[in-house]
This record gives structure tokens, sequence and C-alpha cells, in this order.
């Protein structure tokens, strides 16, 4: 499949799917259309263009590694959004198989790409794999002394995501950990904070002297 098709089942998957979204059929070249239709990705129902089980499953998967790919190269290789954005276009695609599980682990099985968007889970996610070396943990499983730089939050209430920013705890500073018991203190630019378990488990860092 070429990667032009690639990106519009990619992005049909968030608009049928994720968005909720009817996507006419005149939306699509006749050209895309024909194309899509004969890998067996899309059919045409009224006006309107449907995925079809292979289409849903491939969609889903290029949203994944898109994503996934995007935190890889602004977690681990530092690149800026305009760059990553750009480079994930092009690597999501060359992402083997074997290698997606060991890059989701690598990246602490990650549920938002950068730009907050939910990355769909794999079989990796849900056993917890870990067969490589994780890059990116939750601030919990820092030593008291160790510090990282926080690359995601994961928090449901918009009232704690709130609290954190405003504490200064957004992607991009570093954390020190200077104490887990009975709390976790934790050292952010020139302020302490306290935090509970089960929110400074939702903080993920990356951790290592040289980030
Ligand atoms: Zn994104
Ligand atoms: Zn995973």
């Amino acid at each position: 499949m070429s990667e032009k098709l690639e990106n519009l089942v990619r992005d049909l998957w968030i608009a049928i799917k994720e968005e909720g979204r009817e996507v006419g059929d005149k939306e699509l070249s006749p050209y895309d259309l024909e194309e899509l239709e004969k890998a067996g990705y899309v059919r045409r129902e009224g006006g309107r263009i449907v995925l079809t089980n292979e289409g849903e499953r491939v969609g889903r998967k290029l949203v994944r590694l898109h994503r996934l790919t995007e935190r890889l190269l602004s977690d681990v290789l530092g690149m800026e959004e305009e760059v990553y954005e750009r480079v994930a276009c092009r690597v999501e695609h060359l992402i083997p198989e074997e290698l997606e599980e060991a890059v989701c682990t690598l990246l602490g099985h990650p549920r938002l790409c950068p730009h907050g968007k939910p990355i769909p889970p794999g079989g990796c996610c849900l056993s917890g794999k870990r067969y490589v070396e994780t890059v990116v943990h939750p601030l919990t499983e820092l030593e008291e002394g160790g510090s990282g730089r926080i690359s995601y939050i994961y928090v449901e209430n918009p009232q704690v995501m709130t609290r954190l920013m405003n504490l200064g705890l957004r992607p991009g500073r570093r954390v020190t950990v200077l104490k887990r018991f009975p709390a976790y203190i934790v050292q952010v630019g020139n302020t302490q904070v306290a935090l509970d378990y089960e929110v400074a488990s939702r903080i993920y860092v990356v951790s290592g002297p040289h980030h």
C-alpha cells in the first residue's frame, strides 16, 4: 500500500471513528476513492464513505503508529513540534510490526500523543510488556534524588490537570523527587510540590541526566 493511501485510511479513521463525523464520497478525489475501494478499505453507502473491517483495523493501526512516532521523535529524540509533525508522517510507514511494540514499550505505553490525542492501545499496552528498557517512566518509579523531564501527564480530571499546570508541572519541565513517603515531594523550578501517589503515578518522565 502506498504512503498516500495509508495516510488517507488514517485520516478517514480519525474522522469517522474518533470524531464520529460522516465523510461524504465527494470529499475524496474519485481516483483516491477507487483505489481505497480496490484495496478493500472502504465502501460507499448512500453518499457516504464507510470503512470496512479491514479499513478500520488498518486505520487504527496507522493512527497508533503515527502518534507513537510523534512521541518517539519528541521525547526520545527531542525534536521540535514543527519537525516531528513532518517527520512522523514519513516515519510511521517505515515501522515494521516487530518494532511497534518495542517502540511502545520503550515509551512506557503512552496513552496520549504530544498533541493530547489518544493513542489506540496495542497488545503490549494491555499486558504491560517490558522486554526492552523503558525510557519513559511514571514519576513514582524514580528514586529519591532522581530526576527527569516531564514527557506527558495523564490525568483525566481537568481540575487536577489545571492545578498541576499552575504548579509548573507540565511537559518539558524538569522535576526532581525529593521525598517519596508519606507523600511525594517534588521540586520543579524553584517550587516544591506535594503530590499523592495516584497523581504522581500519572506523570510520566524521561529519566536520566541528559534529559
Ligand atoms: Zn499528535
Ligand atoms: Zn504498548
